[in-house]
């Protein structure tokens, strides 16, 4: 069974919260996920579980998301979940712009 290159370095801090964890400390993680293979497997069991904390696939994932909700979902690769959420964070940008009209 092949297993995630994480496995092999239980020093690095996997499942702390991303603010607590320093840039070096991060870079060192991200090498690590970039040799790993499993990674595109990691990266979609994040992504299909909605994980929100730790770090997966080479980048923290959880904390406060302070862009507009129209440019993350444009990143986004799952096309159920733009078709679900678009039409409400396109009133949310209405709404929002009305009342900094008003
Ligand atoms: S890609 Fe996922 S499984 Fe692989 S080392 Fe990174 S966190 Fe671990």
């Amino acid at each position: 069974m092949t297993r995630g290159a994480c496995t092999r370095r239980p020093d690095l801090p996997w499942t702390e919260d991303a603010h607590r964890v320093e840039d070096e400390i991060r870079a060192v993680m991200a090498r690590v996920c970039t040799g790993c293979p499993v990674r595109e497997r990691c990266r979609r069991y994040a992504s299909d579980t909605f994980a929100s904390a730790g770090f997966w696939a080479g980048g923290f994932r959880g904390g406060a998301y302070t862009g507009d909700l129209l440019d993350l979902l444009a990143e986004l690769d799952t096309t159920e979940l733009k078709e679900h959420y678009e039409p409400s964070a396109r009133r949310a940008r209405s709404v929002h712009r009305k009342a900094l009209a008003s």
